[in-house]
């Protein structure tokens, strides 16, 4: 019990303390608000958790990143940047306008809502295309923990509260995020 809510505050602190070295920014397309702890080098890797391996980003840029291996920060940013490129004449990422989840626009027809906000925006069904919860995996891939982005929605449509502010919605994504952490 103690152990794991010295975890979850750890993981704040790392996450505040990043932001307020680099900002709340994505450090990869500095457009995107950070959604992230990026780890620039593997997970795999010893010094994987030190400091210095750790960037604030968006998850659309870690998805981006996510299939290949970096040996420092200078690299994977080419690499990202490479990559986005390429993106933007392709598929298009959107953003979920209430939980900030990433997806494309080829797995919902909605530019606003992702599936799942749409639904409770909506009072509809959740819809479950393959293709949705395949993308989920891939963002669990990614290291994206969407479990947290759904408490987010969920949180949100409790309360109630669709105007909850930009950075407010960071910090309680943060906080979800830190609640998943092993
Ligand atoms: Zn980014
Ligand atoms: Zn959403």
């Amino acid at each position: 019990m103690n152990t794991r809510r010295r975890s979850i505050t750890n993981r704040l602190e790392t996450w505040n303390y990043l932001i307020s070295l680099y900002g709340n920014r994505c450090v990869y397309c500095h457009d995107n608000y950070a959604t992230q702890i990026d780890h620039v080098v593997p997970y795999s890797y010893c010094y994987a958790n030190d400091i210095e391996n750790l960037r604030p980003s968006c998850a659309y840029c870690n998805i981006l990143a996510s299939d290949a291996t970096f040996f420092d920060f200078e690299e994977k940013y080419n690499y990202v940047a490479d990559m986005r490129a390429k993106s933007q004449s392709g598929r298009r990422m959107l953003l979920c306008s209430v939980c900030m989840i990433p997806y494309y626009s080829a797995l919902h027809p909605s530019a606003l809502f992702c599936p799942v906000c749409w639904a409770k925006e909506y009072r509809k069904d959740v819809p479950a295309p393959k293709q949705w919860r395949d993308w989920l995996g891939k963002l669990s891939m990614a290291g994206i923990e969407h479990r947290a982005y759904m408490d987010l929605a969920e949180y949100i449509y409790n309360t109630k509260s669709h105007n909850v502010p930009k950075l407010r919605k960071l910090e309680l994504l943060a906080e979800f995020t830190a609640e998943y952490d092993k």
